[in-house]
């Protein structure tokens, strides 16, 4: 009988000082696990030695494949990549940066064979920056009373996927893809696994905050339509509010005659409503961006070498594919 696989999945940027660590570490790990493995490196279009270090595990180990980029890509079309080049019953999905715990992968598998579709890991804030865990806490809290998912503060992509839950994945086909989003979109059962927050020890991280401010909208954005509504509630009430300032106005002129006052009143409504306006065009901008996206139809990412046949298996010894490109939905 064929083994059963398990499949991990590790997105890498520049983790040139990572790569051979965080496989040791797996391999420990999964000595005695009753499953055959596999892991994936998904070089994001690394600029220093990552892929070099890939292809080193590669000649001495046929349980590592890897798919490399032509640029960077993202993390979130990294993992997406792997998702379509994995073979495993479950995969596992983590960082290359040690910040995820191998021992969790026992736990995880331990909550596959309960049944459960999601295995996910949360983490806790402990030696996070006072300033970040509080700015995190608050952006879920608001985040949570505006979208349509349920996402929670410590919960990212380190989780276990069953093929089920791999397959709904896939069936998203969104260029902009908030992964976050995305797993709690698909439901299925689900189990949390909690564990201590990890520092990063080698290399930095590849979040600034642009980035991450980027990353809260695009939470926000990708999941509803709420921000429009709230647009246009917005803009019903001051036009009410516009209305009945003139008619109060009219009837005060009506009796008094023209005076010079208002003037003070004039510029505040000009500025309130320019203010209003423009951020109502902001939201609408921000849809209709994405629309512009999705409308191209352009691939997720391409690929520059990999040793992943079409069928999931590798390519014997460290010979590359070149040139594969592929958009979700050929698999
Ligand atoms: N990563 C990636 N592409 C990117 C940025 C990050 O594949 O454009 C990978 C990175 O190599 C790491 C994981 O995503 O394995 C998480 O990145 P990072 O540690 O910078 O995020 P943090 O842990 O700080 O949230
Ligand atoms: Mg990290």
């Amino acid at each position: 009988m064929k083994p059963r696989l398990i499949s991990i999945i590790i997105p890498s940027y520049n983790e040139e000082n990572n790569i051979e660590l965080i496989y040791k570490a797996l391999d420990r790990e999964c000595t005695d696990i009753n499953y055959d493995y596999e892991v994936i490196f998904i070089n994001d279009g690394s600029t220093d030695d990552t892929l070099f270090h890939i292809k080193k595990l590669v000649l001495t180990t046929s349980k590592v494949k890897y798919i490399s980029f032509t640029r960077n890509f993202g993390k979130e079309v990294a993992i997406l990549a792997g998702l379509q080049h994995v073979k495993g019953e479950a995969v596992i999905v983590m960082d290359a940066d040690l910040q995820h715990p191998c021992d969790l992968v026992k736990e995880f598998i331990k909550g596959y064979e309960e049944g459960y579709h999601q295995v996910i890991a949360k983490r806790n804030r402990k030696g996070d920056r006072p300033l970040r865990s509080f700015l995190s806490s608050l952006y879920y809290r608001l985040v949570n009373k505006v979208v349509d998912v349920d996402l929670k503060d410590g919960v990212g992509d380190f989780r276990l996927l069953s093929r089920q839950a791999v397959d709904a994945l896939l069936m998203l086909n969104e260029g902009n893809r908030f992964s976050k989003g995305l797993f709690s979109w698909i439901g299925l059962d689900q189990k949390i696994i909690h564990y201590d927050n990890v520092l990063r020890q080698n290399g930095k991280t590849k979040w600034s905050l642009p980035k991450l401010l980027n990353y809260g909208i695009d939470g926000i954005i990708s999941f509803n339509n709420r921000p429009l509504r709230m647009c246009f509630y917005t803009g019903g009430l001051i036009l009410f509010l516009s209305l009945v300032y003139i008619f109060v106005h009219l009837i005060l002129i009506m009796n008094n005659g023209i005076t010079e006052h208002g003037y003070f009143t004039t510029i505040s409504a000009v500025l309130l409503l320019g203010g209003v306006q423009l951020l109502g065009l902001g939201v609408i901008g921000e849809y209709i961006g994405r629309i512009y996206y999705e409308t191209k139809k352009r691939p997720h990412y391409l690929i520059q070498e990999t040793n992943i046949k079409n069928n999931g298996e590798s390519y014997a010894g460290n010979q590359p594919r070149i040139y594969k490109i592929h958009r979700s939905g050929d698999y």
